[in-house]
C-alpha cells in the first residue's frame, strides 16, 4: 500500500502574479498528524484551499491515494474522503448540535446515509458517540448558536468526523480557546490520528508542542523546513522569519 495518503507536488498559486503557493511540494502519511505553522501570509490557508478545491493551482499537483485533486470539484473532494474545517466556525446558529450532526451525515454514503435522516436508532447512536467524542454530549440539544467559541469549534471537528473523512484539514482550531479546551482539543486530534491522517494549521507553540510529531514551517508560499518541533525550534531561519518574532 502507498504510505502517503496525500502528496503535494510543486504546487503553485498566482493571485494576480504574486505567487502565494511557491512550488511546494510536501508529503503526509496514513494517520499522520501533520502541523503547519508559519508567519501571516506564508500561504498555509491557501494551501488548505487548494486541497480541498476551493482554489484551482497554476501549476503542480494534489494526490490523494492516487487521484488529483487539482481537476476535481469540491463536492466531489469531500466525497473523496477530505474534510475542512475553516479558520471561522461554520455552523447552523439555529439548529441543535443534534441537529447539527444529524445533516452532517453525507447522503447515500454507508449505513448512515442510506437511511435519509430518518431519526432512528443508527443516527442517534452514531450522534450520540460524536457528541462523547468531541465533548458536547451534554450539549446535544442546545442550540448551537449558544455554544461557547470553544464548543462551536468542537462541534464543527464533530461535523466533519461524522462524514468519516480519511483526511481533515484544519485551519486554527484552537484560535480564541481556553487552556482547558486547548488542552482538550489535543487530545481530541491526538485521538482521532489514530485513524485519520490531519493537517492542522497553528500559531500558538504551546498548543503545537503538544500535538505535532512533524512540523512543516512554510514562508512566503514555499516550504522553510520540516521536522521534528526540536529541530524546526532550533532551525536559525525559522527563529529568524517566525520564531524570533
Ligand atoms: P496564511 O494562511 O499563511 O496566513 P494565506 O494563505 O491566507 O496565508 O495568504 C497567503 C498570501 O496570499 C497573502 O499575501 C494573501 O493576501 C494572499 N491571498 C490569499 N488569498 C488570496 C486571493 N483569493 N486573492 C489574492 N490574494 C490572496
Ligand atoms: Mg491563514
Amino acid at each position: 500500500m502507498e504510505n502517503n495518503i496525500l502528496s503535494v507536488e510543486n504546487l503553485t498559486v498566482s493571485f494576480d502574479g504574486f505567487k502565494a503557493v511557491n512550488d511546494l511540494s510536501l508529503s503526509i502519511e496514513h494517520n499522520e498528524l501533520r502541523v503547519i505553522i508559519g508567519p501571516n501570509g506564508a500561504g498555509k490557508t491557501t494551501l488548505l484551499d487548494i486541497i480541498c478545491g476551493k482554489t484551482k493551482p497554476s501549476s503542480g499537483k494534489v494526490l490523494f491515494g492516487g487521484t488529483d485533486l487539482t481537476s476535481k470539484a469540491e463536492h466531489q473532494i469531500v466525497r473523496l474522503g477530505v474534510a475542512r474545517k475553516f479558520q471561522t466556525p461554520s455552523t447552523y446558529e439555529d439548529l441543535s448540535v443534534f441537529e447539527n450532526f444529524e445533516i452532517s451525515i453525507p447522503r447515500g454514503k454507508g449505513v448512515l446515509g442510506s437511511l435519509f435522516f430518518r431519526r432512528d436508532k443508527a443516527v442517534t447512536e452514531r450522534v450520540t458517540d460524536i457528541a462523547n467524542e468531541v465533548f458536547l454530549y451534554d450539549a446535544l440539544h442546545t442550540k448551537a448558536g449558544r455554544l461557547s467559541h470553544g464548543q462551536k469549534q468542537w462541534l464543527e471537528i464533530g461535523m466533519m468526523l461524522i462524514q468519516e473523512p480519511e483526511l481533515l484539514l484544519l485551519d486554527e482550531p484552537v484560535a480564541g480557546m481556553s487552556p482547558r479546551e486547548r488542552e482538550k482539543t489535543a487530545v481530541l486530534l491526538r485521538k482521532i490520528s489514530l485513524g485519520n491522517s490531519l493537517i492542522v494549521i497553528e500559531h500558538d507553540m504551546e498548543f503545537v508542542k503538544s500535538i505535532a510529531k512533524k512540523v512543516t514551517v512554510m514562508h512566503q508560499g514555499s516550504l522553510l523546513c520540516d521536522g521534528s518541533i526540536d529541530e524546526v525550534q532550533r532551525n536559525e531561519r525559522v527563529i529568524e522569519v517566525y520564531l524570533g518574532a
